[in-house]
Parts: structure tokens; sequence; C-alpha cells
């Protein structure tokens, strides 16, 4: 029988692509793990696949099954900077004794932790969020560069992974391989044991489930293997597994991002406001102006990031004393021909010496950029299709004469013309 083949991920996803999925799933025995994983890397996949491992309680027993089949496939450590010192530790031993040539830790931009997550608490107040600095969006151009990935996942270890495949066909297009979809907590010893295996240090303290330090616990008999992460929390999942043919998974990097800042369109952590929004909890946001001088005791109050959104007729002269609060102030350009949110981009910038994100949203098209960038504006959520192709092919027109000089570097064309250029 000619066994099903699948080229890398092209873009678009169809139907063809799903049923060779289904193929696939049909193929293996339940147990037949280390077939699964081969077949991924040298059929369906080859030099195309990556793990992610969090080197945690189980990791050793499918990072055996990649030493076998391929001790160079790269395996991707989310280091997220709240890793127990042991997990560090067993990710050493684990790459000496498996002899596992391609191992390569992934860390949160040190930007994203200085702006969200300074005091390192974030995983207190805000999970999910620290969860999306340090974990997914690190994770993301890893997914890009790769048509699938391999991942340690099983059926038994939560009810929504109860369904899980050996392959599945994600949203974005790309394959995710489960080898030990079908293992469960016994098969997982019984491997370790028959391979000599090194534990991890924690695993003979009760800990079943391994992740951050400060969102793992100790399990007690009978429970849940991974009730142990995100303790009282309801939350089961870091955000970077979401994605399966309706079941699980939803897209990783399906996502079409539109927020362009330093030189690339970027994961955007903030989201719209909604209406009826509670202050003293909202987080990410952007609070209309008005919206904030409403309860402005209460979002002071709130210790979630927050951002404020200035439209056309509302001044930042009102929220003055308060501009270090938000993490990012998005300026509304209802229309091309509205200049209105220059002027509050410059007080910012002039007046206020705002330091923070100021963001242009709106009507934000490929001619004004510059104009933007040059009253401070450094982050620009754009829509339209044109602007953003101008962007990733850096193509923007160059403004060479300012005849409204705008801050403390610019000259009026007509004075001194060697320093009318723009830098
Ligand atoms: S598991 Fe906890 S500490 Fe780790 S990234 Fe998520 S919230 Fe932060």
């Amino acid at each position: 029988m000619a066994l099903p083949k699948l080229a890398p991920a092209p873009a678009a996803q169809d139907k063809l692509r799903a049923l060779g999925i289904l193929a696939l799933n049909g193929m293996f025995d339940e147990m037949d793990a280390v077939g699964v994983l081969r077949y991924a890397a040298t059929e369906v996949l080859p030099g195309d696949l990556a793990i992610v491992s969090s080197f945690g309680a189980d990791s050793a027993v499918l990072l055996h099954m990649v030493s076998q089949v391929d001790p160079s496939l790269p395996v991707y450590f989310l280091e997220t900077g709240k890793h127990f010192a042991e997990t560090l530790d067993y990710v050493e031993t684990l790459k000496q004794h498996l002899g596992l040539t391609n191992v390569v830790a992934i860390h949160p931009a040190s930007s994203d932790i200085a702006r969200f997550d300074p005091q390192g608490d974030l995983w207190e107040t805000d999970p999910d969020s620290c969860c999306f600095i340090r974990k997914t969006e690190p994770l993301e151009p890893v997914t890009e560069m790769f048509g699938g990935w391999v991942t340690g996942r099983k059926r038994y270890q939560t009810k929504e992974r109860g369904v899980l495949p050996h392959f599945e066909l994600t949203s974005d297009d790309r394959i995710k391989v489960n080898p030990l979809a079908y293992f469960s907590d016994a098969d997982v010893i019984e491997y370790r044991q028959q391979h000599n295996l090194p534990e991890h240090p924690l695993y003979a303290r009760g800990y079943r489930s391994i992740g951050c330090a400060p969102c793992t616990s100790i399990v007690s008999e009978g429970e849940d293997p991974r009730a142990g992460r995100w303790r009282g929390l309801n939350k089961k999942e870091c955000g970077i597994h979401y994605d399966f043919n309706g079941a699980i998974a939803k897209p990783m990097t399906a996502v079409r991002h539109t927020l362009w800042k330093d030189g690339a369109f970027i994961a955007d952590p903030f989201k719209a406001w909604e209406e009826g929004t509670d202050p003293s909890t909202a987080r990410y946001v952007h609070v209309p102006l008005q919206v904030f001088l409403a309860d402005r005791d209460a979002f002071l109050a709130n210790p979630h990031p927050l951002g404020l959104l200035v439209t056309p007729g509302e001044k930042v002269e009102d929220v003055e004393n308060d501009l270090g609060r938000f993490a990012s102030i998005a300026i509304r350009f209802p229309a091309f021909t509205d200049g209105r949110g220059y002027s509050t981009a410059r007080l910012l910038a002039e007046r206020y010496r705002y330091s923070g994100e100021v963001r242009a949203i709106g009507d934000v098209l490929q001619d004004q950029i510059p104009l933007m960038r040059r009253c401070g504006i450094n982050a620009f959520v754009v829509e339209h299709e044109p602007t953003r192709r101008a962007l990733i092919e850096n193509r923007l027109p160059e403004v060479a004469l300012f005849y409204q000089p705008v801050g403390l570097t610019e000259v009026p064309a007509g004075t001194r013309p060697f320093l009318r250029r723009a830098h």
C-alpha cells in the first residue's frame, strides 16, 4: 500500500490535506509512538519538524524517542525564566544522557518583561498574559519556521485532551504530531524504567506535571496529574497547545497580526475596550479617555497593564497627571484628512515626554506613517493591505522637507538647508 505523503505546509488549508491527516491517523497502532515520530520526521515532514519540550516529569520518554529517530532533530525548550532550578539541571542531564545535539532555549523578549512584568509577579495577577509573553509569543517565530512540531501531550492528562489523535492539522495549516497520545501514566513509567531514563528530580517529591515554579504544585494520590498546574485557577493550558481540528487546538499563528512595531507585524497584547468591562479588573485594553475619567479611582487602583484611547476632540491634558499609568496610548485617526491626532502625539512627546508606546489606530495609510513617526508615534495598527505590503517591503515615502518643524531637532525649510533632511 502506498503511504500518504504530505508536502510541507503551503499557505491555504484544503480538504485533501485534512483527509491526508485522517489517513495518517489510521496508519499506526495506538502504542507505536516511535513509528509515528519516525514517519513524521522522515516521510511527512523531513527537515521540517521540530519538538517543543518542557523538560518536565515525562519529557524523557519523548526525548528518548527523538534520540532513537534522529538526535539532531531540533528540540525547543521554552525557558520562561520561571522554571525550577531542578528543571534547568534536568535539561542538561537529558541532553547528555540522550545525546541530543540540537536543544535550543527560547527566551521571552526582555522588552516585554520590562514592560509587562518588571516585578516578575504577573503570573499571580494575570497568568494568561504571563503565559502569553513568556511562552506563546516567543514560540510564534519558531512555529513559523517549521511545517510541523511534535508535542508530548497525552489523552489521559486532561478531559480536554481526551480525543487527542497522533496527527492534527492546525488551522494555520501546520501539522502537530503527538506520538504519545495513547500513552497512560503507567505506560510512561514502564517506558522510563525499560530504558533506564533519568527521572526529573522533582518527580519523587510528588510533582507529576512540571511547568514554571510559581504555577506548579504537588498532586495528591488519585488526582489528575495536571491538577497541580495553575491550582485554584480556571486555567488548564498555557495557550500554545490550543489548536486541533475542532476538539482542542485553535490557531497558533493563523492570527493576522495588525500591530506594526519595531519593524515587524507582531502579536498585540492589547484588546479593544468592551462596554461593561469592570474597571478594577480590566487588563490589556485601551480605556477610552472619557471612560477612564468617569471611573478614574478604580482604574488607578487596578494592578493590570492598561492603555488609553484618545479620539479626536478629547484632550490628553485632562489626564496629564495619569499618563504614567498607561503602558500604551492609542490615538484614533478616523479619516485620512483628520489631523488632530498629530497634535495629540506631539503633546505627548514634546510637552509630557511620554515614553511608552504611542500607537495610531483607525485610518492608518502608507503616506501618513512617516508623518506620524515624526510626531512620536511608534506603533501602528494597520489593516489596509497596500500599506501593510509597503511596510513589509520597506517602501514608505520619505519626508525630506519640514515646513512645520516638529520637536526640538527639525529646522523649517528656508532657514538652514543642510539641516532640512530627515535623519
Ligand atoms: S506557567 Fe505561570 S510563570 Fe509560567 S509563563 Fe505561565 S503564568 Fe507565567
